[in-house]
C-alpha cells in the first residue's frame, strides 16, 4: 500500500517517540531536540518551495524536522543522522513516507553529501544544526572547487551569535572569517529567532534561522587561498593587515599597496572583495 503524507500525520507524537526509542539528549551530540510540529513546518517553509526538491537534512534526531518537511510537500528527503540511536525512529518516519525517505547513519563531515544528492531534482538543504559541527557543515559547503555550488539553497539554525557572524558586514566585532566565505560566495539573512524554550533540553543561548543563497557570479579565486588569508588576518584580528599577513605573504605592505590597500588597516574593516583580491594574488604567488 502506498503511504502519503496523511500516513506522516499519522505518526506518534514526538514525547512518545523519544521515550520509547530512548533517545534522552546527548551534550556531545549537540541535541536540542524540536518537538513543536508547528514550528517545524514553519523552518521547512522557511527552506523555500520543497515540492520537485531533493531534501538534505542533517541529524534529523527524533524526526520533528523530516516530518515536517515531508508534510510540507518535499519530494524527497536524504536525512544524514550520527546517532545511531535514532535510527529506528526514523526509519518508522521513512516507513509511513511513500518512499520519499532516505536515513543515511553517519558523520555528516565525513559522508559525501553531494554524491547522495546527485539526481534529477534541485538540491536544498536544511537542517537544525548540531552546533559543535555547525561551522564547520557550512565553511564546508561555501566552499568547494566546483562553484555554482550542488545545492540551491541552506535553510540552517544555528546559535544566534554564529547566524549574526554570518551576515555580518565589514565594520563590526562580528565580522570575521565566516562573513567573509559566507559573503564570497552567498547572499545570506537571518529570517527568524527562535528562544531557547522551544528546544528540548533549552540550550543556554537564543538560536536564528538562517538562509542562504549562492551568488552565481562569485568571484574566481582558490578556497584554499582565501581560507589562508582570511585565517591569518583574522587570527590576529587586533593587528593592523601589514603585520596579520606576514605568515602567507613575504612583503605584504608592498602587496597591500600594489593592490590599493591601505595596510594599516584591521582585518574588520576590509570588505570582502578586498579579501578576494589579497588571495587571488597569494594564490598567484604560492
Ligand atoms: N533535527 C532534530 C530536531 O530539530 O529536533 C535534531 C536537531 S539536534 C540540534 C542535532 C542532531 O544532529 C542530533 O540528532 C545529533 O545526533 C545529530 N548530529 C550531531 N553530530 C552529527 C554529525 N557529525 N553528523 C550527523 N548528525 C549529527
Amino acid at each position: 500500500m502506498s503511504k502519503g503524507p496523511d500516513s506522516v500525520e499519522a505518526l506518534p507524537p514526538l514525547k512518545q517517540v523519544i521515550s520509547e526509542f530512548g533517545l534522552a539528549a546527548k551534550k556531545s551530540l549537540g541535541q536540542n531536540f524540536l518537538l513543536d510540529l508547528n514550528l517545524t513546518r514553519r523552518i521547512a517553509r522557511a527552506g523555500g518551495r520543497l515540492d520537485g526538491c531533493h531534501i538534505m537534512e542533517i541529524g534529523p534526531g527524533p524526526g520533528g524536522l523530516t516530518r515536517a518537511l515531508l508534510l510540507e510537500g518535499a519530494g524527497y528527503v536524504t536525512a544524514i543522522e550520527r546517532d545511531r540511536r535514532a535510527i529506528p525512529a526514523l526509519e518508522q518516519i521513512a516507513a509511513a513516507a511513500g518512499g520519499r525517505l532516505t536515513i543515511v547513519e553517519g558523520d555528516a563531515l565525513k559522508v559525501d553529501q553531494a554524491a547522495l544528492a546527485n539526481g534529477a531534482m534541485p538540491v536544498r538543504i536544511v537542517a537544525n544544526l548540531p552546533y559543535n559541527v555547525a561551522t564547520p557543515l557550512l565553511t564546508r559547503w561555501v566552499t568547494p572547487q566546483a562553484w555554482p555550488s550542488w545545492w540551491q539553497s541552506l535553510t540552517l539554525m544555528f546559535q544566534r551569535e554564529v547566524g549574526e557572524r554570518i551576515v555580518a558586514r565589514p565594520g563590526g566585532k562580528n565580522y570575521g572569517r565566516l562573513s567573509v566565505l559566507c559573503g564570497w560566495r552567498c547572499t545570506a539573512k537571518i529570517l527568524f529567532d527562535v528562544p531557547p524554550g522551544a528546544f528540548t533540553p533549552p540550550p543556554k543561548v537564543t538560536s536564528s534561522i538562517v538562509r542562504l543563497e549562492p551568488r552565481a557570479d562569485a568571484a574566481r579565486v582558490a578556497p584554499e587561498a582565501l581560507e589562508a588569508i582570511t585565517a591569518a588576518a583574522f587570527g590576529q584580528r587586533r593587528k593592523m593587515l601589514r603585520s596579520s599577513l606576514k605568515s602567507v605573504l613575504p612583503e605584504p605592505e608592498a602587496a597591500l599597496r600594489e593592490l590599493g590597500i591601505e595596510p594599516d588597516l584591521r582585518a574588520e574593516a576590509l570588505p570582502v572583495a578586498d579579501f578576494i583580491r589579497i588571495a587571488q594574488l597569494y594564490s598567484g604567488q604560492s
